[in-house]
């Protein structure tokens, strides 16, 4: 490709991804888009749990079984003259080191709440992963079409919860049953809920905002309402900042109802030309790698095991940070600096899996894997070497002892235990005492696809006792004295063979801190 033209591709690409809490409607704003980009035909079709569409999808049984799909793991279409990646966050039970690590391959995230209920838990989780990134964040306030929580409360929540400014980029005329429409203060203009026909939707406003003094709304009490709350927030809200955005410090806020599909076109419109292209990667030797340069390089975010007995493949997800990618190229595998060639990719589309023609910085590919690959690889190719930084760390939450059940089973049972956390599926502590082996993991999917995994590729059945919910504090060595430990406060090493405590709840760490007050405790990200 020319130079011009991989960096007109690269311009074109938004990469992004929904980070919400469950039930706040990402699903239902995924397909919107995805009807928005022609994609799908119909809604209902992104989750195989409420369409059974992916029946014949030979992935994961854990995955099948929940209803999603690998396809669904990244979204790719186009939309105007933009080239849309959406990578999925799963949640709840589906959660894993992934979903944090999904963040580390994307250029923007878009939160998504439900008005109703305000800031939820896993939202703020995957909020400070984001945040950390310094990445801009767009916000959807969800569920307009249902009696929700005051805007300006909501706003305020992302100050208080977040410690992000909001800035208002529409603003809801009533909600529920009265909801008339969006004020929309960017545009100047007011979008109506219910329009008869698509040209009645936009109602232009006059330079003070105000609506044409012989409209009819202008004698309705919400719009004056909305006149007075907007009013407020312009005098008194945080004024737009592209540069705080662009950081990830302001979020711009916009109001819709997914389900009804009222906003949703006029945030993705936005979004789209808000939202960063791809933009330069700082390398480990301190480099600064243009997503324009035509060397193609990209980092290894996550890998999906089959859980098709038949296939033992992995799928391992490459975000490309620079350059151009090509079927059959050769590239270079940083780690073991040994030379691929990459046949086997694959793109992603919602309802199929497709050959990559073209890819370029900011798409994934995903890539056929029989093990040669590790969470955070880089690869790349031509002569100069190019290294991404390490993938951070993810403190685990959930912990669980593990042992083989056959004690003949030993040799491959530490094979397989080492190759699986080598490549990042769960992390691994040991007991400071007796040294037996401690899984920890943000999500239980992790555990199970770790069982699963064991007695496919390994022929270990495992046997794994829960620990539970555990807070992970890392301790100085020096200050360490092995009677510290107790149930309530269980002592581990990790890989590195730093020591920590697996602190039974919030109380029995405050309680170990009133006993040892001179020990220093110090959680990881
Ligand atoms: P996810 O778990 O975040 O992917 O949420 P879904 O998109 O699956 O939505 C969860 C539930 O909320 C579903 O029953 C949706 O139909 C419903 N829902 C989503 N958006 C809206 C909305 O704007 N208004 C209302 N009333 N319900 C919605």
């Amino acid at each position: 490709m020319k130079p011009e033209s991989l960096a007109q591709e690269v311009a074109q690409r938004r990469t992004f991804a929904i980070i919400s809490h469950p039930d706040a409607g990402k699903t239902t704003i995924t397909e919107q888009m995805l009807l928005f980009g022609g994609v799908i035909r119909s809604a209902g079709t992104v989750k195989g749990k409420k369409s059974g569409n992916y029946a014949t999808s030979d992935w994961m049984e854990i995955e099948k079984k929940r209803g999603i799909s690998v396809t669904s793991s990244v979204m790719e279409f186009n939309y105007h003259d933009k080239h849309i990646n959406i990578l999925d966050t799963p949640g709840h039970e589906d959660f894993s080191e992934d979903t944090y690590r999904t963040l580390m391959a994307v250029d923007a995230a878009v939160m998504v709440i439900d008005s109703a209920k305000g800031i939820e838990a896993q939202t703020k989780k995957l909020f400070k992963v984001v945040k950390q990134r310094g990445i801009p964040i767009f916000t959807f306030m969800n569920k307009l079409d249902r009696d929700g929580r005051e805007p300006l409360d909501l706003i305020g929540e992302l100050e208080d919860l977040l410690q992000i400014e909001g800035c208002a980029m529409n603003w809801p005329m009533g909600s529920g049953k009265n909801l008339v429409g969006l004020y929309d203060l960017y545009h100047n203009q007011i979008e109506l809920y219910h329009a008869d026909q698509p040209q009645e939707r936009f109602l232009p406003l006059d330079e003070q905002g105000h609506l044409p003094a012989d409209h009819p709304l202008t004698h309705d009490s919400i719009y004056r309402q909305t006149l007075e709350e907007v009013g407020l927030i312009q005098a008194a809200g945080n004024p737009f900042d592209q540069a705080k955005i662009a950081q990830g410090e302001q979020t711009p806020v916009f109001f819709g109802s997914a389900l009804t599909n009222f906003g949703v076109q006029t945030f993705l419109d936005e979004f789209i030309k808000m939202a960063p292209a791809p933009s330069a990667h700082q390398l480990v030797d301190g480099r600064q790698l243009a997503a324009t340069d035509d060397q193609f390089s990209g980092f290894v975010f996550k890998i999906q095991a089959n859980m098709n007995p038949k296939h033992r493949d992995r799928i391992a997800f490459v975000r490309i940070g620079s350059g151009e990618f090509e079927p059959g190229m050769d590239v270079t595998l940083q780690r073991t600096q040994k030379s691929l060639r990459l046949n086997n990719a694959t793109e992603f589309m919602s309802d199929q899996r497709e050959r990559v023609k073209k890819a370029v910085a900011g798409d994934i590919v995903g890539l056929y894997d029989t093990g040669n690959f590790q969470i955070g690889d880089t690869l790349y190719s031509g002569k100069t070497a190019i290294e991404y930084p390490a993938l951070p760390q993810f403190t685990p939450e959930l912990f669980m002892e593990v042992t083989a059940k056959n004690v003949m089973k030993q040799k491959s049972f530490h094979k397989g235990m080492q190759q699986l956390v080598q490549e990042g599926a769960v992390q691994l502590y040991r007991s400071y005492q007796t040294g037996d082996y401690i899984l920890g993991a943000v999500g239980q999917l992790q555990f199970e696809v770790f069982k699963f995994r064991m007695q496919n590729e390994y022929n270990t059945e495992v046997i794994m006792k829960p620990i539970g919910s555990r807070i992970a504090r890392w301790i100085d060595p020096e200050q360490l004295d092995p009677k510290m430990s107790s149930s309530r406060n269980l002592l581990v090493k990790d890989m590195a063979d730093q020591p920590l405590f697996l602190f039974e709840n919030q109380f029995a760490e405050h309680w170990f801190q009133e006993k040892y007050p001179q020990v220093k405790l110090t959680a990881k990200l």
